[in-house]
């Protein structure tokens, strides 16, 4: 490139047959185009390539290859340590690659590497269907997938990857490849947890599960009560039913409907369920913990279309909040660690910073640490805290308990966690979360990825 030349210009000359379209600093949407959705992330990318099919995402690992510029590939934009987007370097950004198809009779969809969640539960639930994701419809079901998936259906359903059948990869090389049981199976395996260390994956496709109404919402006390309602969570959660989904939380209540004036801003302890299938056992399963427990503030819980409860967080949590994360594999919580919880509960510094428990056991334990590369199957809860404001001013607020909060509860964890919800921590960390899976892994990207070429993520070195 000539030293008076931009990246940008550079890209469109060399990519004239782009479906998508190539945006650098001199444009006007570069600002929006830059920005994630932590707004703790600034980063300057060289140029972000908006990709609209896997031939152009093959081009534009072509471009990045020749000019050795450092390459992020990004899904939804919402890993708290910024892994979709990079300084100086190139971003392909596959929101253009969007479509659904469900197919109601094999009981499958189709998903555009680009999609959110949100679209894909719109669709599948037009069907009473659905295939397990996140808690917040705005995440991407790149990121969200390629690192595992935990949400409302895991006990019931599994982790996301357990549900995926087979996807649709452009590799380091720019050829497009299927990954299957049946065609590249130990590319298949690793993206089933590796994260997006081993290609671009243009499309899905899910497995779905017979999801319509479900009896959902959240179960609130006093913060006061955290460490008596996380002592009863913590038997009770492992023993219920797999219809029924818990995840424990401190929150603190937002100052709009739903939710009675009388607790608006209250700092809480609650479970936020999710039950698949009528009221009245979703109501007896539900009954253990509420029986053992003082009269809550408010048990928010209704029939709701499986969608409506994938939606129900995105008005607190919008885009372009400052995030900080920190995250732990949990195999049980004991009294310390309770009085630990409840302590850090009580002093949440801001009104969106939370603390969620998600129960990793049910069908995520139905499938063996290493028929996966998400190892940590002997778990019971991924553990997040999560410092969250809109202040900038706040940012090291927010860090410090997320910090703290997290060191003082380390001790008791099963060691690594859940790589998509720790910020960027290094390759010690990562190796800790993958565990056995960690040599097969790095393997395994020798074979596909052998210059780390797709090394913004939770790095997994090549070796062979
Ligand atoms: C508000 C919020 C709620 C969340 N809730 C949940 C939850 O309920 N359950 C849960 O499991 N996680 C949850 N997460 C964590 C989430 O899984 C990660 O943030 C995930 O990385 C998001 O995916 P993304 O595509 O939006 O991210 P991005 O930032 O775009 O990407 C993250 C990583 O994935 C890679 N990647 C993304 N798409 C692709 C692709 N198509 N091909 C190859 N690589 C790709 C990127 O290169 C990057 O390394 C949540 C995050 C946020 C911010």
């Amino acid at each position: 490139m000539s030293t008076t030349q931009s990246w940008t210009s550079e890209a469109n000359e060399e990519l004239p047959g782009l479906a998508g379209r190539i945006i650098g600093p001199e444009d006007a949407e570069y600002e929006s185009a830059r920005a994630v959705y932590n707004a703790m992330i600034d980063r300057r990318p060289a140029l972000i390539a908006r990709c609209a099919s896997p031939r152009d995402v093959s081009d534009v690992i072509g471009f990045s290859r020749r000019h050795e510029l450092l390459l992020a590939v990004r899904g939804g934009g919402h890993h708290g340590g910024g892994l979709g987007t990079c300084d100086g370097g190139v971003v392909i950004d596959l929101s253009p690659l969007k479509g659904v198809e469900v197919d109601p009779q094999q009981r499958k969809v189709r998903v555009g590497g680009g999609c959110t969640w949100g679209e894909v539960d719109t669709a599948t639930g037009e069907y009473g269907l659905a295939t397990p994701s996140g808690i917040i419809s705005s995440t991407g079901v790149g990121g969200l997938t390629l690192g595992g998936g935990l949400g409302h259906l895991t006990r019931r359903c599994g982790l996301v990857v357990d549900n995926l059948l087979e996807a649709e990869v452009v590799l380091a090389n720019g050829k497009a490849v299927r990954a299957s049981p049946d065609e590249h199976p130990d590319l298949f395996w690793a993206i089933r947890g590796g994260g997006g260390n081993f290609g671009v994956v243009t499309s899905f496709l899910f497995r779905l599960h017979e999801v319509g109404t479900v009896i959902a919402g959240p179960t609130f006390w006093p913060v006061e009560d955290g460490a008596e309602v996380l002592s009863v969570y913590r038997e009770f959660l492992p023993e219920a039913p797999r219809d029924l989904n818990g995840f424990f939380a401190f929150h603190t209540v937002p100052p709009a409907p739903p939710f009675p004036e009388e607790i608006h801003l209250r700092k809480v302890c609650g479970v936020v369920w999710c039950y698949v299938g009528p009221a009245k056992p979703a109501a007896k399963a539900m009954a253990p913990l509420l029986d053992s427990l003082p009269q809550p503030l408010m048990h928010g819980v209704a029939p709701m279309p499986h969608s409506t409860l994938q939606g129900a967080f995105d008005g607190l949590y919008p885009a372009g909040d400052q995030w900080y994360w920190r995250a732990d594999f949990v195999n049980e919580i004991p009294d310390p660690a309770v009085r630990i919880h409840a302590r850090y509960g009580a002093e949440m510094p801001t009104m969106k910073s939370t603390m969620h428990l998600y129960p990793i056991d049910g069908a995520a334990h139905d499938v063996g640490p290493t028929e996966t590369a998400w190892g940590y199957r002997d778990a019971t809860w991924g553990s997040v805290f999560a410092g969250v404001d809109p202040d900038p001013a706040n940012a090291d607020e927010i860090r410090r308990w997320s910090v703290e909060y997290f060191e003082e509860l380390h001790p008791f964890s099963a060691g690594g966690a859940y790589v998509n919800m720790m910020m960027d921590e290094g390759e010690d960390r990562v190796r800790a979360s993958y565990r056995d899976n960690y040599d097969p892994l790095a393997r395994i990207k020798a074979v596909y990825d052998p210059d780390n070429l797709f090394r913004v993520n939770q790095n997994i070195r090549p070796r062979t």
